[in-house]
């Protein structure tokens, strides 16, 4: 009897970039699983019926990104209550003709963290962004025992909007000192750990150059550490910043490389070969 190939892959538009192909290939090689992973060009109008698919043809999970993160939870049969609070769901998993959804953003960013050295628990953290990384950033703080979460994002009603839904989670306290202007210096000084949860540091652009030089960077404590979920570029403007002032920085391919792992784990339920996902997601798209 031959035994069943499993088919995975991810939805998104544009999704020629995305390394998670070459993250879960690595990963079912390594633990000899007779898996495939498909990049799914899905375009926005298209979710509903590229969902139907993959419990027609019977793949097993997919992982969606952009556009289709929010969209997507109305099209499923369960959402796990974090993923509902984040508005965003990444990770699909197919039980017969159900589709349950999670976000393992959020874990993702945790275990970055811890892989790092770096435990939440009774710390401060300022998240700087009010999109749905942000949100998955103050989900994983929050129910990682960080004592405070301080959301700063351009828009004070988005950061407003996002600290309301997160009250409804009772965990930790998340409070939101309205934009990036105001209060800023005073939230840096008190932080333990900043997340960069924005999108101005994608490419090198002078935006990304004016941002990193808008932060107070130098009125967080010594021992901060700046993280930049960001990934592409790698070495953000923010993390070049920080690093300058001497503090500790953490990049984006943490948080990919474990979102991940989880996924993996939850498909297969199988131990997630971490090495081998990370030197495959190092290599060039
Ligand atoms: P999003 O929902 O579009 O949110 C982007 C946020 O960035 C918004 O709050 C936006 O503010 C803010 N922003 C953009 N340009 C800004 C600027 N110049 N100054 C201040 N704020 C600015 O995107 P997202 O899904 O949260 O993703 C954000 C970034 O995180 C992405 O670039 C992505 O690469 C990264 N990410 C990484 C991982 C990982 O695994 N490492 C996972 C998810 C996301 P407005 O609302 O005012 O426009």
């Amino acid at each position: 009897m031959t035994r069943e190939s499993r088919v995975y892959g991810i939805l998104g538009w544009p999704i020629a970039h995305s390394r998670s192909p070459q993250m879960h290939a690595a990963a079912f090689a390594a633990a000899n699983l007779d898996a495939t992973y498909l990049k799914f060009p899905v375009r926005p109008k298209r979710l509903k019926e590229a969902l139907a698919g993959v419990v027609a043809l019977g793949i097993h999970g997919v992982n969606v990104t952009l556009p289709h993160k929010t969209d997507a939870i109305p099209l499923l049969n369960e959402v796990d209550p974090d993923a509902l609070a984040i508005g965003a769901v990444n990770t699909i998993a197919r039980d017969g003709d159900r589709l349950i959804g999670t976000n393992t953003d959020a874990p993702g960013l945790v275990r970055a963290l811890l892989d790092a050295g770096v435990d939440c628990r009774g710390r401060r953290a300022v998240v700087l962004g009010a999109g749905g990384a942000a949100r998955a950033a103050v989900v994983g703080l929050t129910n990682a025992g960080a004592a405070q979460v301080t959301v700063l994002a351009r828009r004070a009603q988005r950061a407003e909007e996002l600290v309301l839904a997160m009250r409804s989670l009772e965990r930790g306290e998340v409070i939101s000192t309205g934009n990036l202007g105001e209060g800023i210096t005073q939230s840096f000084e008190s932080a333990d750990i900043v997340i960069q949860a924005t999108s101005a540091t994608l490419d090198d652009q002078p935006k990304a150059l004016v941002f990193a030089s808008s932060l107070p960077l130098g009125s967080l404590p010594k021992h901060a550490v700046v993280m930049d979920l960001v990934y592409e570029p790698r070495d953000t403007a923010v993390l070049r910043a920080a690093r300058a002032l001497d503090l500790r920085t953490l990049d984006g391919l943490g948080m990919l490389l474990h979102q991940g792992a989880i996924a993996f784990q939850w498909w297969t339920g199988l131990e997630p070969p971490l090495e081998v996902m990370r030197r495959a997601l190092e290599m060039p798209t």
